[in-house]
């Protein structure tokens, strides 16, 4: 079987599907591994090194016309869905959800498309495929380390003939797995921290990385299902907002990593919060996107400085600021998941199998993933059925 690795297209993106420790693993299980030319470059990994693992280093267009399954880290472009073949594979984080023009599209071509993003991840033979979790654990890290950088002052408590300076106070707001991990790190970097959830059970997670938990009195637990959260009312997202300004006012930095699945992420931070910042904070929002973020005015991949003086970084692609690590995990994740799809060297697609009912979008010429049913009338098939 020819497994290929492109050489990502979305603009920033540095990170790359496979490394060469992953290249040489696929080998000895048997696999034949193509990687477009340059591909590893943003990773600062060569083609050399690859060809040391034993890939071939390819142009496109042969990975196009030769490979079974391609490997890469976000998603085809409308070139690259044009170039596919029918019976080909693509694994990626295909962020397909809502999207389901993109979803017809791959289903047209008549390729099996599987997305990582949506790994049923409760399930613990998932967990080496949990790519969700392995970019959030490095999001979270740089955020914290990014807020240390760009604040004017020490995070620790420093004692010195020259003065003593205070320890910073960091909010972490949202403490799933990126929160946490930024928790961990600021801890770390010797800042107070504290933080909030809508979901009270992440308190003792919280509290064993050395952080206070926040409870604010007007919102109530807010857990959905599968351990996410579900999406505030109208009414408890204006109380949490105005409870939340009141402890913002009095931090150094804040990090947001707030997010409910299939929907926008929720504003937390209003400009009235920034407002009440002292000149000098940082926020990251690890949330700003094209749709908005966790804080009001932060603008995705930007620095805005407020009038008051608060430096607002809109922070969403922080996995890829840290290529060579974010690949690493990366490709450990998606290496775990073909050789789950691969039996006796071919694939082996199952719609019974809970998990691959998860990350399954299309297949033969199908969209088949629940989360994407068309309304009545459409041609998704969403039985489960394996034909
Ligand atoms: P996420 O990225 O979807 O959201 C980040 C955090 O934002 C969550 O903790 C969420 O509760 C919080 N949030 C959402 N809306 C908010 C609001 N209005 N105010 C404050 N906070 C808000 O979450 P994630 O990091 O992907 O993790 C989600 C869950 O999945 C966690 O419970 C995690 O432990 C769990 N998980 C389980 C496994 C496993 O079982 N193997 C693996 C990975 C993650």
């Amino acid at each position: 079987m020819k497994v290929a690795v492109v050489k990502e297209t979305a603009p920033g993106e540095r990170r790359v599907a496979l490394v060469p420790e992953a290249v040489a693993k696929l080998r000895t299980a048997g696999f034949e591994v193509l990687v477009e030319t340059g591909a590893g470059d943003g990773a600062w990994l060569s083609d050399d090194a690859f060809t040391e693992a034993g890939a071939d280093i390819v142009a496109r267009d042969e990975i196009a016309a030769a490979a079974d399954v391609i490997l890469m880290v976000g998603r085809p472009d409308e070139q690259a869905i044009t170039g596919l073949r029918p019976g080909q594979a693509v694994l990626g984080m295909l962020a397909p959800l809502g999207d389901h023009a993109f979803a017809g599209r791959l289903a047209e071509a008549g390729v099996l498309a599987v997305s990582l993003d949506l790994i049923p991840r409760t399930l613990p033979r998932a967990q080496s495929m949990d790519a969700l979790s392995s970019q959030a654990n490095i999001a979270g890290y740089k955020a914290a380390v990014l807020a240390a950088s760009e604040f004017g002052r020490f995070f620790p408590l420093l004692i010195t003939a020259a003065g003593t300076a205070r320890p910073a106070k960091v909010l972490i707001l949202g403490t799933g797995v990126a929160g946490l991990q930024a928790i961990g790190t600021a801890r770390r970097l010797g800042a107070v921290v504290s933080a909030y959830d809508v979901r009270p059970e992440t308190r003792t997670e919280v509290e064993s990385l050395g952080a206070s938990f926040i409870e604010l009195t007007s919102v109530g637990p807010a857990s959905g299902e599968g351990g996410y959260a579900r999406a505030l009312t109208e009414e408890e997202r204006q109380a949490q907002q105005d409870e939340l300004a009141g402890h913002i006012g009095k931090q150094d930095v804040i990090i947001t990593t707030a997010q409910v699945p299939g929907r926008r992420p929720p504003l937390l931070v209003t400009a009235d919060a920034l407002k009440g910042m002292t000149a000098g904070s940082v926020v990251i929002d690890m949330g700003a996107s094209a749709l908005g973020g966790n804080v009001e005015g932060s603008r995705p991949d930007e620095t805005v400085v407020t009038e008051n003086g608060v430096t607002v970084i809109g922070a969403g692609h922080l996995p890829s600021s840290m290529p060579a690590a974010a690949s690493a995990m990366y490709a450990r994740n998606i290496s775990a998941l073909l050789s789950y799809l691969v039996k006796d060297g071919s694939l082996a697609i199952d719609l019974t199998d809970d998990l691959q009912r998860g990350v399954v979008i299309t297949y033969e010429g199908q969209v088949v993933h629940a989360a994407l049913a068309e309304p009545a009338g459409g041609t998704a098939r969403v039985d489960g059925a394996s034909d």
